[in-house]
């Protein structure tokens, strides 16, 4: 079965060289030294070692069940579920007045990170709950704060977002779901939402769904939307469980992959709700769930990622097949590991250069929300809008990517469920459907984000990057980073200005490149991660650092992906550049 190891050199590496978090002056990061933050993600790895990592292929197998309106989570969830309230993991970025630690997003994204590589089925228990907690948090009143967030910080009561219903998950304003005030001033909620996370299961004792619905007089599409609260047992004025509540399982749907984690149709027949927020303003509110989500699933892109390249490389340590091209390398043995083999090895570059460029650009997204939260620094504010579709569609696209890339090192034992491959690249696959399938990730990165605040967060942007290339004019050992990264920040630029010039014109000519659009994107941002670890590394060594090895990787290692993945901006731009011509030339009768 699969194993995990945190990577917390590598996570240490970006908090305090490349990030040097205590010296940005965002409040709270002043106590992310070294020390403190090496034992948060040391203890972190080891419940995800020992505790998470060995339920993920039972989770996997066995998967969830419904009994008498009931869901079973798989065998093992309950404990350690339980572990991870007693050890405080669900609360560690949450506000103290409701019984959080209070430490950054970063460190949350550091350790949702770990968790989620060990566990992503079971992990998703209390990221949906964290996402209900910080919509609460955001719109709620003080009422429903003190009755609702110190149970979500704890996980004794977990959360859920209601979206999708069968005839409607992209257009949500095709919604149906209907809420009827009631004189006491709460909502009676009737309708059927589908595919829903976490939607029950036997880990909480009360589950708090967030639900979209229509209340009368908000007119046609999303604008007459509004979100309620609906408990699955109703919450008595002393905080105490009273009555179920109008709400059950449907069913639990059979999927392709994470199976720990219950996906059930939700019934709601006049089931009681209190409006979150204001009233017909429902999408404003869910979209604080959503753009943290959306993060949460890029992360969950390279972070299954992670996992499977750990394995991939044990495998291709141990396995003997073959002999080297330049000469025999095993000698005693009958063949050389895998390991020798050029393919292999521009396989497992693929995947590293992947995973650490991901990361680094996950937590300096996190950082920008620091920023944005703690500091009321609306450039961050900005740019993490700009970057979000970045971070949810290309990390998820190639994360699922990577972790066919590590099944394949397995050969045929990939393809087969008994080394626990097949698991990863199943369960990284959804990343790239829910939240808003990436197709939709691209629609609102060119239709909307890029001219969001008439352009001036991609200028912005594009000026960081010029300023990052210009930092190391000059610099002999940087050119190899800087520039491929000047030449994909062009061909980017390129693109916007051919979306300029003919997407008023004819939109389809830039909607047919915007998927393109956000790869190429996705390119020169982790261009722009490799840039700043490299500079980093170098300062490292430098200063005279003991591990020179670690550091020499990680210069060799973004020299890959400077010179292996940045060629691909071109080919995305000459994509674009053909416009709509040949991806319209058939009529929809034609196919
Ligand atoms: C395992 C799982 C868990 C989920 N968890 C939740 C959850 O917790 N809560 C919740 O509410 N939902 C959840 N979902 C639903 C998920 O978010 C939706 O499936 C997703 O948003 C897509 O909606 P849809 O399936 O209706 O596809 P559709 O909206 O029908 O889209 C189909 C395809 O068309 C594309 N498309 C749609 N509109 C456009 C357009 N205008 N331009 C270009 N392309 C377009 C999409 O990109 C997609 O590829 C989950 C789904 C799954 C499978």
């Amino acid at each position: 079965m699969p194993a995990y190891t945190a990577p917390v050199k590598d996570m240490q590496f970006l908090l305090q060289d490349v990030l040097n978090v205590t010296a940005t002056g965002v409040p709270g990061y002043e106590d992310l030294d070294a020390g403190f933050t090496a034992a948060v993600l040391e203890e972190a790895g080891k419940v995800a070692s020992d505790v998470l990592a060995p339920l993920n292929a039972v989770g996997d197998r066995i998967g969830c069940v419904l009994e008498n309106g009931v869901v079973r989570t798989p065998d093992g969830f309950k404990a350690a579920f339980a572990a991870m309230k007693k050890g405080g993991w669900t609360a560690l970025d949450c506000d103290p007045d409701y019984g959080g630690q209070g430490l950054p997003y970063l460190m949350g994204t550091a350790v949702g990170e770990i968790f989620v590589s060990a566990n992503m089925a079971f992990n998703m228990y209390q990221g949906l709950t964290h996402g209900a907690y910080s919509a609460i948090h955001a719109h709620g009143t003080e009422a429903q704060k003190a009755m609702y967030l110190p149970k979500m910080v704890s996980c004794d009561w977990t959360g859920t977002m209601n979206l999708t219903e069968p005839h409607c998950g992209t257009d949500l304003g095709l919604m149906r779901t209907k809420a009827e005030p009631q004189t006491d001033g709460s909502y009676l909620i009737t309708g059927q939402k589908i595919f829903i996370s976490a939607g029950d299961h036997d880990l909480a004792e009360n589950i708090i769904h967030l639900v979209l619905a229509k209340a009368p007089g908000g007119g046609e599409g999303t604008k007459g939307v509004s979100l309620f609260i609906v408990p699955k047992f109703l919450v008595q004025e002393d905080g105490s469980l009273g009555a179920r509540n109008a709400v059950s399982v449907g069913k639990i749907e059979d999927k392709m992959g994470i199976h720990g984690n219950a996906t059930c149709v939700m019934n709601y027949d006049g089931a009681k709700g209190w409006l979150l927020g204001d009233l017909h303003k429902g999408m404003r509110a869910m979209f604080t769930m959503m753009n943290e989500a959306r993060l949460g699933v890029g992360l969950q892109g390279y972070a299954v990622a992670e996992a499977a390249y750990q394995n991939a490389v044990a495998y291709a340590k141990d396995r003997l097949q073959g002999r080297a091209v330049t000469g025999v390398a095993n000698p005693a043995g009958p063949a050389d590991p895998l390991i020798v083999h050029p393919d292999i090895r521009r396989n497992l570059m693929e995947q590293k250069s992947f995973v650490e460029g991901a990361r680094a650009l996950t937590f300096w997204g996190a950082q920008l929300i620091d920023r944005s939260v703690r500091q009321g620094d609306a450039a961050a504010e900005g740019l993490i809008s700009l970057l979000t579709p970045v971070i949810k569609g290309f990390q998820t696209d190639k994360g699922f990517e990577m972790a066919v890339q590590a099944q394949q090192i397995y050969g045929g034992h990939g393809y087969i469920e008994e080394q626990g491959m097949s698991q990863f690249a199943r369960d990284a696959r959804i990343a790239m459907i829910y939240e808003g399938a990436n197709g939709v990730q691209a629609l609102d990165l060119v239709g909307r984000k890029l001219a969001q605040d008439g352009g001036k967060h991609v200028m912005a942007f594009f000026e960081m990057v010029k300023a990052e290339c210009k930092a190391h004019d000059g610099d002999a050992r940087m050119a190899g980073f800087v520039e491929p990264l000047k030449q994909a920040s062009k061909q980017l630029q390129a693109a916007g200005m051919f979306f300029m010039q003919n997407g008023m014109k004819n939109p389809n000519a830039a909607l047919s490149g915007s998927y393109d659009f956000m790869h190429l994107m996705g390119h020169v941002c982790l261009g722009l991660m490799w840039t700043r670890m490299a500079k980093a590394a170098y300062l490292a060594l430098d200063a005279g650092a003991s591990d020179t090895g670690f550091y020499e990787t990680k210069i060799a290692t973004g020299r890959y992906y400077m010179a292996r993945q940045l060629p691909a901006c071109g080919m995305h731009l000459a994509r674009i550049e053909t416009g709509a011509d040949t991806v319209m030339a058939l009529a929809a009768e034609a196919f």
